[in-house]
């Protein structure tokens, strides 16, 4: 089998293999990117949303914490858990709803929200590796060994 793991050299290439996740996921299920400031996790999270006809930028909810989109029939939350204090605050801002809902989750920053987060599909880790980041995919569910296979099959 091959590593899991993809160069995307620039910007572009970078939303364009976030869109491609986008498809792949279709609407459902958790997605936690981690990596350093700056990685290129929201760029990443640009694409995905692209792939439901979102164009254009991407309010990070540094603040807020929890974004919720509706596209194309689809429900996505772009979660950015940086500024998270304990996990147990996913309590009071509705991450229950959020998490039980139907819908795609992406989560910035997921090891802050760890002992209260349920398992991702698939754990993506992007690391500055010139030229541009390298992303690193790993599932924990049978789903997202799925669509990791789908997705390295060729
Ligand atoms: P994060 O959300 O992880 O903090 P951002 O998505 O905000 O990071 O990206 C930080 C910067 O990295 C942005 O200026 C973006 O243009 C740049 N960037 C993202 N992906 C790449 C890439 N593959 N190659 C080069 N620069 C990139
Ligand atoms: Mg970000």
């Amino acid at each position: 089998m091959q590593p899991m793991q993809v160069q995307l050299p620039d910007e572009h290439t970078h939303v364009a293999f976030g869109e491609t996740l986008g498809r792949l996921l279709q609407g459902r299920g958790r997605l936690y990117l981690h990596g350093d400031l700056g990685a290129g996790k929201t760029t990443l999270t640009r694409g995905i949303l692209r792939a439901y006809g979102h164009r254009g930028a991407v309010k990070s909810p540094t603040y807020t914490l929890i974004e919720p989109y509706a596209l194309a029939g689809k429900r996505v939350y772009h979660l950015d858990l940086y500024r998270l204090g304990d996990p147990e605050e996913l309590e009071f801002i509705g991450g229950r709803d959020v998490f039980a809902d139907d819908a795609l989750c992406v989560v910035e920053w997921p090891s802050r929200g760890a002992g209260w987060l349920p398992p991702a599909d698939i754990n993506l880790t992007l690391e500055v590796a010139e030229p541009g980041r390298r992303a690193r995919l790993a599932s924990a569910t049978p789903r997202g060994a799925a669509l990791l296979a789908a997705l390295f099959e060729n």
